[in-house]
């Protein structure tokens, strides 16, 4: 558990129900790839349901109800983010009896290979289509969407506040020098795929990663999204090794991690 603010605590927090980032560390799941549970004044979502994410619900300690999730949030639609999108809207909507609940989605979900199946389309009470610098708010939740990331399919990042605290999730992306300006929040959470550079691959590399919290200086940063080469390099000792050479608290995620607000 690791606070990130002096003010009184509410129950609003962030808990990592996956790190695991692209393809191999997936499929063998070295790291869960369920996505990110946000609650925010009573109100929850979830982010990037990739495989998994039913099951790392009902284990995670203490249990998350999918059938309490008011939103889900998908920032593209690759599989390690989406690949449990259907039976997480079919345990929010309580097996489609209850119709509750918002999809947002960028339009390449659902209108090129739809990846929600076409009985359950109907099962929530709105399906949402996420734009560049946009506001969306679901209950007490409201996010702002990134520019489009350089990313093979349509992608977004988002940001958003958890008592006074501002909060950003990089997604998926290429380095780009303009990503600094959107993400300059208290707490910065970024998906690093590779160790090394891996040109012509759009994902961000540990010294990517590193520029940008040196350029954006967080309170806080947290790696997550681990691919197979940054796994090997012990996420933690990396985390470690930039803490210390910027002076900012850097943490690398790991499944089931939580922070409280
Ligand atoms: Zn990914
Ligand atoms: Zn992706």
């Amino acid at each position: 558990m690791a606070g990130v603010a002096k003010k009184e605590k509410t129950n609003d927090f962030i808990k990592f129900l996956g790190t695991a980032g692209a393809r191999f560390v997936m499929i063998k799941q070295l790291r869960a790839s369920a996505g990110i549970w946000i609650s925010c004044k009573g109100t929850n979502v979830l982010i990037d349901p990739g495989p998994g994410s039913i099951v790392r619900c009902s284990t995670s300690k203490p249990k998350l109800d999918p059938s309490k999730l008011d939103a889900i949030i998908l920032t593209h639609r690759h599989l390690d983010h989406s690949g449990d999108i259907n039976v997480m809207i079919e345990a929010m909507t309580e097996g489609g009896f209850k119709k509750k609940g918002v999809v947002f989605c960028p339009p390449d979900v659902i209108n090129q290979d739809n990846i929600i199946l076409k009985y359950v389309m109907n099962f929530p009470e709105k399906i949402e289509i996420l734009e560049a610098h946009k506001n969306y708010r679901v209950g007490g939740f409201s996010f702002k969407t990134s520019m489009k990331h350089i990313h093979p399919v349509e992608t977004y990042g988002i940001k958003f506040a958890l008592n006074e605290t501002s909060v950003s999730l990089l997604s998926d992306t290429r380095y780009f020098k303009e990503l600094s300006d959107f993400y300059k929040t208290d707490v910065l959470i970024i998906a690093v795929v590779f160790f090394e550079p891996r040109p012509g691959i759009d994902h961000l590399c540990l010294s990517e990663a590193e520029q940008l919290i040196n350029q954006i200086k967080p309170k806080k940063a947290i790696l997550t999204h681990f691919g197979m080469t940054m796994l090997k390099a012990k996420p933690h000792i990396q985390a470690e090794n930039l803490s210390k050479k910027f002076g900012i608290e850097v943490q690398a995620a790991c499944d089931g991690m939580t922070l409280d607000f």
